[in-house]
C-alpha cells in the first residue's frame, strides 16, 4: 500500500512506507509520518535522526530543477535550516525559477529560511509549532503568482524581518500567536490580511509599501504596532480598532511604573494619531475621527509635561479602568502640581474645560459649575437687589431675606449671560472689584464655556 499523504499530495513518486496506522489502517512515507514516527523502514523501528531527516528533505529537491519540488504536507520533526551554506541550490540566479510548494506542511522545530530566496512558492496551510524565520528572506519578482501563506498558522515567534516581497503576498486567514515582526520588510506588491488574527504582536515598524498596498480587512487591531510613519502604506477594511494603538500601551505601561520618559515618545504617538485622524477623515468615519482627536491633543499635551511626573498623572487619570478614587487623585495632583510655568497652556486648559471638544459633558459639567458656583456666591454672600439694580455687599451670613433674594439674583445672572440689552443691570458693588468679577463671568467665562459646551455637543453627535 502507497503512502496516503503522497497519494493526497500527487507526490510524483509516492515515496516506500515506513509506518501503518494500526487503527487507521492508513500507511504513510518517512516524509508524511506523524513524528513520533519517522521509522527507518516498515521492518526497522529505529527512528531517523533530525539530522538525517533534514538531510532527505535536501535530496528531495533538485539543485536546477524547474519543476515544483515536492514539499507537500512534510511533517518536519524538528529544527530544519534551509539557508544552511551547504544547500548549494539556494543560488539567487536560479532561485526565481524554482517552485516550492510547503502546502500543509506541519513545521515541529524551528523553520528556517533566513535570507532564502524565493520564487514561486506556496506556504498555504502550513502549521509552524516553533519560530518561523524569514528574516531577509526575498521573494523574487519572476513568481506566477503570488506567495501564499494563506491559513498558515504560526504557533510561535514569526520573522519576517527585513524580507523583501517583490510578488503580492496573502496571508488570508492567518493565525499570529506569538510576536510577529515585519520591521523593516518590504512590500513591492500588494500584500493580503483578510481575516487574519493578530494574537501576539505584530510589529509593522518601519516597513515600506508603495501607497496602500496593505491591505488589513475583517481583523482585530490591537495588537498592530505601527507609527505615523507606516499609516499611508494600509486600507483597513472593517477592522476593529482598540480605543489606544498598541504603541500607546507600551508607553502607558511605562507610566505604571513610574518611568518618566522623554518627549518624543508622546510626539511620535501624537504624529500617528493625527496620520489616523487624517485617514478616518478621509473615510468620513466622524467617529473615529473624534476619537483620535482626543488622542492627538491629549499627546501633544503629555509631551508638553514629559520632564515631569505630570506626564505620568495625566496618562493614569485618562486610564478608563482604574478606580474613580484612583483617577481623582490624579486628577488633584495634576491640578495642584502644577508648575506655574505651565499654568497658561492652552493646550491644557482646552483639555480641562472641555476634552478638546470632544468631551461634552466635561464641557457641560464645568459650564453648570460655573453658574451655580456663581448664583452661590452672589446669592448668599454678596448680592441685595433693589428695585432698579444689584448692591453687592461682600461677605454676609445666608438670611432668608438673602435666600429669597435667591430667585432674583439667578433670573440677573441668567439675563447678564443671555446678554439682554434691556435688563442694563446696575451694580453698585460695596467693593469695586465686584462689579468687574461679575461681568467678567457673565459677559465673558460662561458665554465663553457655553460655546465650548456646544461645541462639543455638536462634535459628539453630528457624527
Ligand atoms: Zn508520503
Amino acid at each position: 500500500m502507497p503512502c496516503c499523504k503522497c497519494e493526497e499530495y500527487e507526490w510524483s513518486k509516492p515515496q516506500e512506507v515506513v509506518y501503518t496506522d494500526p487503527e487507521r489502517g492508513k500507511s504513510y512515507c518517512l516524509f508524511h509520518a506523524p513524528k513520533e514516527y519517522k521509522y527507518e523502514n516498515i521492518h526497522d523501528k529505529s527512528l531517523v535522526s533530525n539530522q538525517d531527516f533534514n538531510q532527505r528533505v535536501f535530496a528531495l529537491i533538485k539543485p536546477d530543477g524547474y519543476e515544483t519540488q515536492e514539499m507537500r504536507g512534510i511533517v518536519f520533526p524538528g529544527d530544519i535550516n534551509f539557508t544552511d551554506k551547504e544547500m548549494r541550490f539556494n543560488r539567487v540566479t536560479s532561485a526565481a525559477k524554482r517552485r516550492f510548494s510547503f502546502e500543509e506542511s506541519h513545521f515541529h522545530g524551528k523553520a528556517i529560511f533566513k535570507g532564502f530566496h524565493f520564487g514561486n512558492v506556496n506556504f498555504t496551510g502550513c502549521i509552524f509549532e516553533s519560530e518561523a524565520l524569514f528574516a531577509e528572506s526575498h521573494f523574487m519578482k519572476d513568481s506566477e503568482t503570488k506567495v501564499s501563506f494563506k491559513r498558515s498558522i504560526f504557533k510561535t515567534k514569526c520573522d519576517f524581518m527585513s524580507a523583501k516581497f517583490e510578488v503580492s503576498v496573502s496571508f488570508k486567514f492567518a493565525e499570529f500567536h506569538g510576536r510577529t515582526d515585519f520591521v523593516n520588510c518590504v512590500f513591492e506588491n500588494l500584500a493580503e490580511f483578510k481575516s487574519v488574527k493578530f494574537i501576539g504582536d505584530v510589529n509593522f515598524f518601519s516597513c515600506y509599501a508603495d501607497y496602500r498596498k496593505i491591505h488589513i480587512r475583517s481583523a482585530v487591531l490591537d495588537n498592530v504596532v505601527f507609527s505615523d510613519r507606516e499609516v499611508p502604506f494600509f486600507i483597513f477594511q472593517g477592522c476593529k480598532w482598540p480605543v489606544r494603538m498598541s504603541l500607546e500601551r507600551e508607553r502607558f505601561s511605562a507610566a505604571q511604573d513610574n518611568d518618566i520618559l522623554p518627549s518624543h515618545f508622546f510626539t511620535a504617538l501624537e504624529d500617528l494619531y493625527r496620520s489616523l485622524k487624517q485617514m478616518a477623515a478621509d473615510k468620513h468615519d466622524m467617529l473615529k475621527l473624534s476619537d483620535w482627536h482626543y488622542r492627538e491633543k491629549l499627546f501633544k499635551l503629555i509631551s508638553e509635561f514629559s520632564d515631569d511626573p505630570l506626564a505620568i498623572h495625566l496618562q493614569l487619570f485618562e486610564n478608563e479602568k482604574s478606580s474613580i478614587k484612583e483617577r481623582s487623585l490624579h486628577f488633584v495632583k495634576i491640578l495642584f502640581c502644577r508648575p506655574v510655568r505651565k499654568v497658561l497652556s492652552a493646550t491644557f486648559w482646552y483639555w480641562l474645560i472641555s476634552g478638546f471638544g470632544e468631551k461634552p459633558f466635561r464641557a457641560g459639567g464645568v459650564l453648570l459649575s460655573l453658574i451655580l458656583g456663581i448664583w452661590f456666591l452672589l446669592g448668599f454672600v454678596g448680592i441685595v437687589s433693589s428695585k432698579s439694580s444689584l448692591l453687592i455687599q461682600g461677605l454676609a451670613a445666608p438670611t432668608w431675606e438673602n435666600i429669597e433674594n435667591f430667585g432674583t439674583v439667578f433670573m440677573t445672572l441668567f439675563k447678564n449671560i443671555m446678554l439682554f440689552k434691556t435688563t442694563a443691570i446696575e451694580f453698585h458693588a460695596q467693593y469695586g472689584w465686584a462689579n468687574g468679577v461679575v461681568l467678567v463671568f457673565t459677559r465673558l467665562i460662561i458665554p465663553l464655556q457655553v460655546a465650548l459646551f456646544a461645541f462639543a455637543l455638536r462634535n459628539r453627535f453630528r457624527r
